[in-house]
């Protein structure tokens, strides 16, 4: 199964783009596509359209849009299929950087809730619908045992 991550454009500006991507790195997940992208106000929108009418919202697209961002494609196929997209969602914790735990992605590096520095397709669903805004099925490569 593939998910997607993005390095959003905070991360990008303060050099994480390395050592975020070592973590998942670390559990074994693979990377199946990867690209950096300065995304179109459209692209932005697209992507996070659930929470169009939000109060967050118009800031959250802003800071999308404010430089590039690096797109992760993890195969999370070395991972129990039920809970890869859980694990994913752990190691880089919850919402609201001052909530989660330390040693996730968020609780080292995250300052603000509304500048969060990285996003995580949330469920299956999601990773099936956002992957192919960002990548073509010919950019994905697999890989044998
Ligand atoms: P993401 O979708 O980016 O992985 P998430 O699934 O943990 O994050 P969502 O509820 O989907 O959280 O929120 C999407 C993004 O909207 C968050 O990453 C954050 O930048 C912004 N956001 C969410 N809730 C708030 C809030 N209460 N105040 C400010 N910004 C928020
Ligand atoms: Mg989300």
């Amino acid at each position: 199964m593939k998910t997607l991550i993005i390095i959003r454009p905070d991360a990008v500006i303060r050099g994480l783009v390395g050592e975020i991507i070592t973590r998942f790195e670390k559990h074994g997940i693979r990377i199946a596509g990867l690209k950096i992208m300065h995304l179109a106000r459209k692209q932005a929108e697209e992507l996070y359209k659930q929470h169009k009418g939000q109060p967050f919202y118009d800031r959250l697209i802003q800071n999308m849009t404010a430089n590039p961002s690096v797109f992760v494609v993890l195969d999370t196929d070395v991972l129990d299929r039920e809970s890869a997209i859980a694990l994913v969602r752990k190691i880089i914790g919850d919402t609201d950087p001052a909530k989660a735990e330390m040693g996730t992605i968020r609780g080292d590096f995250g300052l603000r809730i509304d500048q969060n520095i990285i996003h995580a397709s949330d469920s299956r669903e999601s990773a099936e619908r956002e992957i192919p805004l960002f990548f073509k099925k010919e950019e994905l490569q697999t890989y044998k045992e």
